[in-house]
Order: C-alpha cells, then structure tokens, then sequence
C-alpha cells in the first residue's frame, strides 16, 4: 500500500475518522475509568467504533491508545500494560479497516512536564518508544502524535517512533484562540512555530486537533500554508467549541454545519480532514460526501 504522504501527494482528499473518547463515553465508559483498558475488557465496544468510522467511507482509522503510555496508564495501575495494551488496540482497528484503509496508531500527551523537571527527556523517549513499538506490532500504518501543547515533547514522541518504528509519523498540535487570527497552544506555540520547528524532524504530516470548530481550524491550515507549501496537512476538528450545560460537556456542531467548512478547509490547503470530540460517524459520513464533490 502506498503511504498516505505519497497518496496526498498524488492530488487525493483523504477523510479521517472521528471521535473515540466521546463515543466512549456514549457506549458507557465512566468519568475517572480508562479509556485504554477497554480493548481488553470492551473489546467488542472498541471494534464497533472503528468499524463505524470505516462504514461511513474514512479513509483512516485511529486506534484507540491516546493514553496509552505508561505515564498515562500508570494513573490506572497499568503501567506494565503497555505493550498488551497498545498492540491490542492496533489489532482492533486493523481488523475494522481490513487490508485497503489506513490505521493510525493514535498517541496523546503523557501529561508530565518536561520543563518543571517533573520528567527527563530519555523517560519521555522511552515512553513513547515503547507505545509506539507495540502500535506497529498490532498493525498501525502511521502513528498520531496529537493534542500535543508542548514543541519538545512533540519532537521527542517523533523522534521515538521514527528511530523505532518503520510507521509514517503525523504530529497535530491543539490551538486556542488568542486574538484575532492568531493562535497558541496552552505552552504559547503558535501554527508557525510549529512548522518551523518540525520540518526536519522526519513527521511526515503535520496539523491541528481537538480545540477548536472548523472555523477556526481554516485561519490554522492558512498560517501552516503561509509557512510551508508542501508538507501535507491533517485537521481533526471538534464539533464545535464545548458547551458546558447541566454539567455535561456538548459539542454543538451537527454534521451539515461541520461539513459545511470542507471546502474552505480544502481550499486552504488541508489534506486530511476527520474529526476530535463531540464527532460522530455521521459527521465522518457528510465530510466524505463534501470531500467527494470537491474536486
Ligand atoms: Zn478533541
């Protein structure tokens, strides 16, 4: 199978899929439960989600391991579960996207401070070499550093998975507003900044998730093109900024009105286009009629 970079760069509008830890939580995960363990003990729950994601025509499917480092699991008492627990959640996406879609291996912040000296650099490599290496066991054709904040933490998960694994590496990074056309992570990195310094690193797409609604994701793809012409870009947008009523957290954007953005988001440069929170196979479902009309 062609990798996803030379498929994007053939001319092709590729769809990712959408949520997992809202889905989740609608299949009946608990506050303060982990998500990962469920492709131990949920394995049927985790293989519906992915399959959803493939019925409604993504072209890629994630796996359900964002927390999956020992860090993370380790808040769970399973951090000598990493490999099982990794190399099982690639398998169930692997066996929903069979031989001819893309799986990526998705792996998310370890919440630990490389700054506050909470954690050294080779603990983090580690981590992260050890999450990605299970992934690619189970099956992963790329591996999804996302909803990254911090630049160095980014660059040593890439570093990690390039030197140890044969996996296409995508890092996207989680933005706010912070005024008027201008975006940060929480640790002040900006689109710009982001590009400058991952090109080099060996990532082979770059982009932005979670955070934000579409619409700010367009001002995103614009400032990465800005800064680079070529590199290929993913956005997995929430389904609107969260709105917290009766102390539940919604996402209030409907399938129409995130589809609704596909061609801007396109005409922007963006060449993966999937879904964060709040996102449903429906949302996957209408991006992929909007992306098939695009041409
Ligand atoms: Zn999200």
């Amino acid at each position: 199978m062609q990798s996803i970079a030379e498929v994007i760069r053939s001319g092709k509008v590729l769809v990712s899929d959408g949520a997992w830890g809202t889905f989740l939580q609608n299949k009946g995960l608990k506050a303060g439960e982990c998500p990962e363990i469920w492709n131990i003990t949920h394995h049927n729950d985790v293989f519906d989600i992915a399959k959803s994601y493939i019925d409604a025509g993504a072209d890629m499917i994630e796996t359900n391991s964002f927390g999956g480092s020992s860090f993370k699991l380790g808040l769970f008492g399973f951090a000598n579960r990493v490999t099982e627990i990794n190399k099982t959640a690639a398998e169930i996406s692997r066996k929903a996207a069979g031989a001819d879609k893309y799986v990526l291996g998705s792996i998310g912040p370890t919440g630990k401070l490389l700054m506050t000296g909470e954690v050294t650099a080779e603990e983090l490599y580690n981590a992260f070499k050890d999450q990605a290496v299970a992934l690619e066991e189970g099956g992963a054709d790329a591996l999804v550093i996302e909803t990254m904040t911090d630049i160095e933490e980014a660059k040593i998960a890439i570093q990690a998975c390039k030197e140890n694994t044969k996996c296409e590496v995508i890092c996207t990074m989680t933005y706010d507003k912070s005024g008027e056309n201008s975006y940060h992570t929480m640790m002040g990195i900006s689109p710009t900044q982001m590009v400058d310094e991952l090109i080099g690193s060996g990532v082979s797409i770059i982009g932005a998730n979670c955070g934000n609604g579409m619409k700010n994701m367009v001002d995103i793809v614009k400032e990465f093109r800005a800064v680079n012409k070529d590199i290929p870009i993913l956005i997995h947008a929430n389904a609107g900024a969260p709105i917290y009523k009766d102390g539940e957290t919604c996402f209030p954007e409907s399938p129409e009105e995130m589809a609704g953005f596909v061609e801007q988001l396109i005409s922007a440069g963006a060449n993966i286009i999937g879904g964060c929170c709040g996102t449903t196979p429906e949302h996957i479902k209408r991006i992929v009629e909007k992306v098939k009309k695009f041409k």
